[in-house]
C-alpha cells in the first residue's frame, strides 16, 4: 500500500494546496486514538449508542455556539459538507412544499461562486438553480440577486467564505432579502465555519456572516476542514427544530422495523462523530485560536511574497486562508503545470483563470519554499515562446477548460478521446496538458466538456485504469 502511494499528492511536506487539512503529528495521532476507539460503532441508531449520542450533540452545541447561535439552534453531523448542503436544501424544499404555497418548480438563488453541492442539490431533489454574477470584488451581489427573485423562489444562498476566492459574501444583505420576501437563507461556512469567528477574536476583520445576523436560517461547517477532525465529518445547523425537522426522514412501513434517519446516509461511522468531539475538547477555542494565527501568518507571509513577484497576483480581498493567484500578463495554467512539475499539488480554477490556494496549518514554516517554487514557476513560464499565440487562438479555450481538470482526469480525458479517435491506447502521453490542444480541437462546447469529464470520471472508476 505504501508502493500504491508514492505517487500521491504530497501533503506531509506541505506541498497539497486543496484537499487536506494537516494540525500536524501530535493532534492527528490524539484524534486517530479517538477515531479508532470507535471505529466500529454505527450512529444510525442514537438510542444503542448513547456516547456517540452525547458526542454528537455537544459537537453540534459548540459548534452553534461558535457560529452566534441560540439555545434554539439545533443541528446534525454529517458526512461533510456536501451532505450538510444537500440537507439544508431538502430541508428548504420541504419546508416551501409545506408552509409556502409555490407553482411549478421551486428555484434557488445563488451567487456564482456558490459551492456546486447547491445545483448538484437541485439535480438530485428536483429544483432549479439560478445563478447570479458575482461583483467586481467577487463577493455576491444582492442587488442583482435581488432582481432575480420569483414567485418560484424559496431558498437564497451566501458563503463564508466562498471558496475560488476566499471572499465572505455581504451575509446581512442577503439575509436581510430572504427575510423581507419570506425565503430561506442558507450560509455555507463550510471551509470558514472554524476559521472566521478566531480571525476575527485575533483582529481582522470579518463581515457578519452567523446566526446573529437575523434571517439566516441554516448554516454548515466542515470539521474535516478546519476543525481538524478525520474526514467525513461536517455540521448542519437550523435556526430552530421546527426547521430542522424538513431534514429528517422516516419511513414507518417496513417489515425491518420502523426507520428514523436524521441525514441522507444509513450507517454513520462512530469514529469520524468520535474523533470530532476530541479534538474540539482538545484543541478548545484557545488551541483553535493559536492554530489560527499561525494559517494567518503564513498565509500574509505568501500575499506579501506573491507581491513582490512581478506577473501574478492575489484576486479580491481574500477575508482568510482561501485565495487565489490570477495574472494580467502570464498564463497563469501553464505557471501551476510548472508548480505540478515541482511536486506540488495546485488546483486551476476558471472565470477568471487562477490557481487556487487553501493555506492551513500543514503550510505554517512552508511557505518560502513555496514562494521559491513560485518564482522559478513564473520565470519558466515568462520566457516560454508562443504563449502569446496560444492565448489568442481558438484552442486556447478549449485547452484552458481542460487544463483545469486534475492531472488523472485530464490523462483519462486524453486516453478516450484517443481511443476514439483511433489514434490508439499507448499509455505514455507528457504528464502535461499543452499536446492535448491538438487532440481536444474539436470540443465546440460546455455541453460536450461535460460529457468527457463523465466519461473520464467513468474511465477512472475503472479496474483497467489504475
Ligand atoms: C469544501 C466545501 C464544500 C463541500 O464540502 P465537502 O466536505 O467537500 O463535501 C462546500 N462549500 C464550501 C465553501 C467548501 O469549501
Amino acid at each position: 500500500m505504501d508502493a500504491a502511494a508514492v505517487e500521491d499528492a504530497r501533503w506531509r511536506d506541505g506541498k497539497t494546496m486543496s484537499l487536506v487539512f494537516d494540525p500536524g503529528e501530535e493532534i492527528a495521532a490524539f484524534t486517530k486514538q479517538a477515531y479508532t476507539r470507535f471505529f466500529s460503532e454505527n450512529a444510525l441508531n442514537p438510542s444503542a449508542f448513547p456516547s456517540l449520542r452525547r458526542f454528537e450533540n455537544e459537537v453540534v452545541a459548540m459548534t452553534a455556539q461558535l457560529l452566534g447561535g441560540d439555545r434554539r439552534v439545533v443541528g446534525t453531523m454529517t458526512s461533510g459538507g456536501s451532505e450538510s448542503i444537500l440537507l439544508a436544501v431538502k430541508a428548504a424544499r420541504d419546508w416551501a412544499a409545506a408552509e409556502r404555497r409555490v407553482r411549478g418548480v421551486p428555484q434557488i438563488v445563488l451567487p456564482r461562486s456558490a459551492h456546486p453541492a447547491f445545483p448538484k442539490a437541485c439535480s438530485y431533489f428536483g429544483l432549479e438553480p439560478v445563478f447570479v454574477p458575482v461583483r467586481e470584488d467577487f463577493r455576491a451581489d444582492p442587488l442583482a440577486m435581488r432582481r432575480t427573485i420569483t414567485s418560484r423562489t424559496i431558498l437564497v444562498v451566501g458563503s463564508a467564505p466562498a471558496y475560488p476566492q476566499g471572499v465572505v459574501d455581504p451575509i446581512d444583505e442577503i439575509a436581510d432579502l430572504a427575510r423581507r420576501n419570506g425565503l430561506w437563507c442558507h450560509v455555507d461556512a463550510c471551509v470558514g465555519g472554524f476559521m472566521l469567528p478566531f480571525v476575527r477574536e485575533l483582529g481582522w476583520p470579518v463581515p457578519p456572516f452567523d446566526f446573529s445576523v437575523p434571517g439566516v436560517v441554516s448554516m454548515s461547517a466542515d470539521l474535516h476542514k478546519y476543525g481538524y477532525s478525520a474526514k467525513g465529518a461536517s455540521v448542519v445547523l437550523f435556526r430552530d427544530a421546527r426547521r430542522r425537522r424538513y431534514s429528517f426522514y422516516a419511513f414507518t412501513d417496513w417489515p425491518g422495523g420502523i426507520y428514523a434517519s436524521s441525514t441522507m446516509t444509513g450507517t454513520r461511522p462512530g469514529g469520524a462523530i468520535a474523533a470530532a468531539w476530541a479534538v474540539m475538547q482538545h484543541l478548545g477555542r484557545d488551541g483553535y485560536r493559536s492554530i489560527t494565527r499561525e494559517v494567518m501568518d503564513a498565509t500574509q507571509e505568501i500575499r506579501r511574497g506573491v507581491a513582490e513577484i512581478e506577473g501574478v497576483e492575489v484576486l479580491g480581498e481574500p477575508h482568510m486562508s482561501v485565495l487565489a493567484l490570477g495574472s494580467r500578463s502570464l498564463d497563469i495554467y501553464a505557471v501551476g503545470d510548472e508548480l505540478t512539475a515541482r511536486g506540488w499539488h495546485i488546483d486551476r480554477q476558471q472565470r477568471p483563470a487562477s490557481l487556487h490556494l487553501t493555506v492551513q496549518r500543514g503550510h505554517v514554516g512552508r511557505t518560502q519554499a513555496f514562494l521559491t517554487d513560485l518564482r522559478a514557476a513564473v520565470g519558466a513560464v515568462g520566457h516560454e515562446p508562443g504563449r502569446r499565440w496560444l492565448e489568442r487562438s481558438a484552442l486556447a479555450v478549449t485547452g484552458a477548460a481542460l487544463r483545469m481538470l486534475p492531472g488523472r482526469v485530464t490523462r483519462a480525458l486524453t486516453l478516450g478521446a484517443a481511443s476514439r479517435m483511433g489514434i490508439g491506447e499507448g499509455g505514455s502521453l507528457p504528464a502535461r496538458s499543452a499536446p492535448m490542444y491538438g487532440m481536444m480541437a474539436s470540443l465546440p462546447n460546455r455541453g460536450d466538456l461535460k460529457e468527457l469529464v463523465l466519461d473520464a470520471l467513468d474511465r477512472m472508476t475503472r479496474l483497467d485504469d489504475t
